[in-house]
């Protein structure tokens, strides 16, 4: 019988969080800490490898475990099968994900499906995945996000993070900035269709929104209290949606938005900065004040437009018709969805086309 987590009973947190300058060289005694013994396998991409990922592995091998490494290219359900199998033939203790996106997904799917424990050791803080217990999946040639386990422990080292290009740190903030329509949207479908709503969850959401807007104009690149604060919130994130149960403390329309993209835009930007720019539109559609989310992405260096995220208009159209459909079950201001010429409005009204 399969467990499951996925209640808002069952709260499943990261037991040991180290953000920080040098953090990395903790690993062996995260290990020590968790118990976590024998035989590692380290999941990362071929550039990551050479930024962390052979670093953990020599690390891992002086505290006392075998280390093997399996290099990702993709994200699909094949590459999930690809890590497993790896996975059983070094008969891995516990597995570890080294990189951005992609590593720590691969990891997190891998692990869940075998019942061992991960750690997730991003380099990059583009996204809320480094601590949650969702990851995205290409399956049959689509985007789709499943449900899988928290990391046991994550370890973000800032003097790695801030290295990586400011690109991903400024998508980082576009993610957490979107909790503010998430919570929106999860509060109307509290109202509208009787869906439980978390208020506590709800509440560390838009606090950690809240602290990246009043601190955007101190987020900068090669800095690391930027990647510290970031990954804080990042790392609050995963948490809120813990306590939920479920991905809707900070995920609502204008995720959808960004999956919509992801299947229409033929090159597709950052998740995150899609969030981003998603955040503008489906404020304007609550009524709120979506000058002030376009503003805090704007201070960062975040895109607030089509042209930014280097995205046509008539895709970013075609995306908000489209996005209502994503999760049909999810319920969010776009309803039953947006007629044209009210898409092409709000994308006029908010600037993110001309
Ligand atoms: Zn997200």
């Amino acid at each position: 019988m399969t467990i499951n987590k996925n209640s808002a009973k069952w709260m499943q947190l990261p037991r040991d969080v180290l953000v920080g300058h040098g953090v990395l060289e903790e690993i062996g005694d995260v290990c020590r800490d968790l118990k976590m013994k024998g035989n590692a396998l380290i999941v990362t991409g071929s550039t990551t490898k050479n930024i962390a990922g052979k670093r953990v592995s020599n690390l891992l091998e002086s505290a006392g475990c075998s280390a093997e490494t399996v290099l990702t290219c993709k994200a699909t359900t094949e590459d999930v099968e690809k890590v497993v199998e790896n996975a059983l033939e070094v008969k891995a203790n516990f597995l570890l994900g080294v990189g951005s996106g992609r590593s720590i997904d691969l990891a997190k799917l891998a692990s869940t499906r075998l019942e061992l424990p991960f750690i997730s050791v991003p380099t990059a803080a583009s996204h809320d995945g480094i601590a949650s217990s969702r990851a995205s999946i290409v399956d049959n040639g689509r985007s789709t996000s499943a449900e899988a386990q928290a990391p046991i422990a994550v370890i973000a080292d800032t003097e790695i993070i801030s290295a990586a290009p400011f690109r991903f740190l400024a998508a980082g903030c576009g993610d957490i900035i979107s909790n503010y329509t998430a919570v929106l949207d999860w509060e109307l479908a509290g109202r509208l269709r009787n869906e439980y709503f978390g208020a506590y969850a709800a509440a560390l959401s838009r606090m950690a929104a809240r602290v990246i807007i009043e601190c955007a104009d101190s987020i900068k690149p090669e800095h690391e209290t930027s990647a510290r604060l970031v990954v804080k919130a990042l790392v609050s994130n995963g948490v809120a949606m813990s306590i939920a149960g479920s991905s809707r403390p900070a995920s609502g329309s204008e995720h959808m938005f960004s999956h919509a993209l992801d299947k229409i835009a033929p090159k597709p930007a950052l998740h995150g900065e899609q969030c981003g720019v998603g955040t503008i539109m489906m404020m304007y559609l609550h009524g709120g004040n979506w000058q002030e989310i376009r503003e805090a992405l704007k201070k960062i260096g975040a895109p607030v437009n089509a042209e930014e995220l280097g995205i046509e208009d008539k895709y970013i159209i075609e995306a908000l018709l489209h996005a209502h459909s994503i999760r049909p079950e999810r319920y969010t201001i776009l309803g039953s969805g947006l007629n044209p010429s009210a898409a092409e409005k709000v994308a006029r009204i908010t600037k993110v086309i001309n």
